[in-house]
């Protein structure tokens, strides 16, 4: 499994920056063979943006930032992943924002990961705590809030549940840690490293070590080219999520480029 690299573009960008970022993004995209490049543009822009790279590297591909659980029907402003699911590889799933601007729930997203799933369209699903853990000094502590209510585990049971076992290897889980999105204040690389290890021991016991090995588990939380190398030197972390700086074409393109150079062993 080659590790990711998803850019969330959110709500941002003209159609006329979008296509300039897009063809930049894939131009570096296609030199780097083992690490996949997702982007994640706003809805709108996938059409002319999916015209534009007909030619597209085989390592980049598009991916929704959010859904609708449902095939078609009266949802106002919603978009089904059957429209989309020509273009799109990945649909982002309970993201933080959606979360909390949206209201959106654990139920919701168990529906869209379902959905998604049944689909043929691959599920990034976000979980992430508001507050810290302090890991270093109350480990047992901290792993059973992480299994409460609110908790990243128990986000990921609940994202999780009625899923077959054979749609496993299409999820990627993306941890965010809230405190760390869009604040510059990103986790340091042995805090992210520690968290996905715990999930990938989480999915292991849940499921079977074979089966967790196929769930990829990204960070994300204020990623730029300073601080990648960081989070791709842990065995535990297969890639990132990309928020403020995935809308730059030169510091996307510079993340992926160091992303892949550290998981191949290139740099460090
Ligand atoms: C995100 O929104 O998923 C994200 C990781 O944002 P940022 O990189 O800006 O922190």
């Amino acid at each position: 499994m080659n590790p990711v690299v998803i850019g969330n573009w959110k709500m941002n960008l003209t159609l006329g920056e979008a296509q300039l970022l897009a063809g930049h993004v894939a131009r570096n995209a296609e030199k780097i063979h083992e690490l996949e490049v997702v982007l994640c543009p706003p809805c709108i822009f996938l059409y002319p943006i999916f015209e534009d790279l007909r030619a597209k590297p085989h390592n980049l591909s598009f991916g929704l930032q959010n859904s609708m659980w449902e095939e078609s029907g009266a949802y106002t402003g919603e978009v089904s992943l059957s429209m989309a699911k020509r273009i799109c590889k990945y649909v982002i799933v309970g993201h933080s924002e959606r979360r909390r601007v949206f209201g959106e729930t654990d139920v919701m997203v168990n529906q869209k990961v379902r959905f998604a799933l049944q689909s043929g369209v691959s599920p990034i699903i976000c979980i992430g705590e508001e507050g810290r853990f302090h890991l270093e000094d109350y480990y047992d502590r901290e792993v059973g809030r992480m299994k409460n209510e609110g908790g990243i585990l128990l986000q990921i049971d609940k994202a999780l549940e009625g899923v077959k076992r054979e749609d496993l290897d299409e999820v990627i889980i993306a941890y965010e840690p809230i405190w760390a999105i869009g604040a510059g204040n990103s986790a340091t690389g042995a805090y992210a490293a520690a968290i996905c290890y715990i999930i990938k021991n989480y999915l292991a016991d849940k499921y079977s070590e074979d089966l967790a090995k196929e769930i990829r588990v990204v960070y994300g939380g204020s990623v730029t080219s300073s601080n990648v190398n960081e989070y791709m030197l842990q065995p535990s972390i297969d890639g990132l999520l990309v928020g403020g700086e995935s809308i730059k074409p030169k510091e996307f393109s510079e993340i992926c480029r160091i992303a892949a150079e550290v998981k191949s062993g290139r740099a460090i």
